[in-house]
C-alpha cells in the first residue's frame, strides 16, 4: 500500500467567513435547486457501462500507485500562508452573526473510510452485523490513479461542509475526524447519527470505477426490515434528502449525474449498505465522482471544486431541513 507519500492536504482551517455571501446561497436555493438538476437529468445518457457501483458496498479498489502526481490535490495551495490548523473537533463553532436558519438542527456528516484504515486490515475486515447480513467493519476506500486516497477527499469535503452548516447555526457532528486509528465501523457510523438524533445525515464518498465512468450519484436507502435493520420510517424522508442534495450538488458544481448507473438520474436506491440499513434518521450517501477517471479526478483533487461540492451539499441539506 502506498498512502505514505507527501501529504498535500494541510489541515482545513475553519474559515471566519463564507467565500460567497450567505444570502446569495439561500436566495438561490429554492428556485435553482431543481432547475440545474433538470438540465442534467434531461441530458443524462443511458447507464450501465458496467461500472463498479460497489465502492460504498466495500468493493472499491484499495490499491494505490506508489507516487503522487505533483500538485494533484489542487486548490489548497491557494490558502493564505500562516493559516492556523483546525482546532480539535467536537465543539461546533458559533454561527456567524445574522445567520441561524438551522439553529436547533443536527446534521451528522460521515466522511467515508479513514486515512489510516489501510494500516489496520484485520480490524477493518472484521465482520459486523448490518441487520440484513454481516459485512466488513470498513474499507480502505479507493484512490486516484496518482495515489490520492478517497479518505482524504471525504474528510476535506466534510470539513468544508461542516463550516458551511455551522455558519447557518446547525449543530454538526462528524463520525470521524482523522482522530481514530481506523474506522469507525459501518454500524457505528449509523449509530452515531442515530444517537445524535440527526435531522439529516450524509455519508461522503468518491467512487472507484472504470475509466470513462463519470459523474456523481446519491445513494438512498431502500426498504429493509430484517434483524436490527428497519429503514421503513426513513425511506421517504431520505429520498427527499437525496433529491435535494443531488439537485444542489448538480447545480453548484455543474457536474452531471453518473453515466454508468442510475439511468442518468444521479439517484440510486440500495438495500445492502450497513450505514443506511441501520440508520433511524434520514440519511443518504453521495459518491461525488470517479477517482479512477482522469477527468473526474481532476475535479476531485481541486480544492476549489471541493468547496463547490460542499456548497452544493449544504444547499441541499438546508433545503431539506427548511422544508
Ligand atoms: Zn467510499
Amino acid at each position: 500500500m502506498s498512502y505514505t507519500g507527501p501529504d498535500f492536504e494541510p489541515s482545513q482551517p475553519r474559515r471566519s467567513r463564507l467565500r460567497r455571501p450567505l444570502t446569495v446561497a439561500v436566495a438561490a436555493l429554492v428556485p435553482g435547486a431543481l432547475l440545474g438538476w433538470g438540465v442534467y437529468a434531461a441530458v443524462g445518457g443511458p447507464d450501465d457501462g458496467g461500472g463498479d457501483a460497489g465502492d460504498a458496498a466495500g468493493a472499491g479498489t484499495s490499491a494505490a500507485p506508489s507516487s503522487d502526481a505533483p500538485g494533484s490535490p489542487g486548490g489548497d495551495a491557494k490558502r493564505p500562508a500562516g493559516s492556523s490548523p483546525a482546532p480539535p473537533s467536537g465543539k461546533p463553532s458559533a454561527p456567524a452573526a445574522g445567520s441561524g436558519a438551522l439553529r436547533g438542527k443536527v446534521v451528522v456528516i460521515d466522511p467515508g473510510h479513514n486515512p489510516a484504515n489501510f494500516q489496520h486490515p484485520s480490524e477493518i475486515n472484521r465482520k459486523v452485523n448490518v441487520g440484513t447480513h454481516w459485512k466488513e467493519c470498513d474499507t480502505t476506500g479507493t484512490a486516484t490513479n496518482a495515489g490520492w486516497p478517497e479518505a482524504k477527499f471525504t474528510l476535506d469535503v466534510a470539513h468544508r461542509l461542516r463550516d458551511l452548516l455551522e455558519k447557518q447555526g446547525a449543530t454538526v457532528k462528524l463520525t470521524q475526524d482523522g482522530d481514530r486509528a481506523y474506522g469507525p465501523c459501518v454500524d457505528e457510523r449509523a449509530r452515531i447519527g442515530n444517537e445524535a438524533k440527526a435531522d439529516a445525515a450524509l455519508s461522503i464518498h468518491a467512487d472507484g470505477s472504470g475509466t470513462g465512468n463519470r459523474g456523481f450519484h446519491v445513494i438512498m436507502p431502500g426498504p429493509v426490515h430484517d434483524g436490527a435493520a428497519d429503514t421503513r420510517p426513513i425511506v421517504a424522508p431520505s429520498a427527499e434528502l437525496g433529491k435535494r442534495v443531488a439537485g444542489g450538488f448538480a447545480r453548484v458544481t455543474g457536474t452531471a449525474p453518473a453515466n454508468y448507473l442510475g439511468d442518468g438520474t444521479g439517484l440510486v436506491t440500495r438495500t445492502d449498505l450497513g450505514g443506511l440499513n441501520l440508520s433511524t434518521v434520514p440519511k443518504v450517501f453521495i459518491e461525488c465522482g470517479n477517482m479512477r477517471d482522469a477527468t473526474d479526478a481532476a475535479l476531485l483533487t481541486s480544492g476549489s471544486w471541493r468547496q463547490k461540492a460542499a456548497q452544493g451539499m449544504s444547499e441541499g441539506i438546508v433545503s431539506f431541513l427548511r422544508g
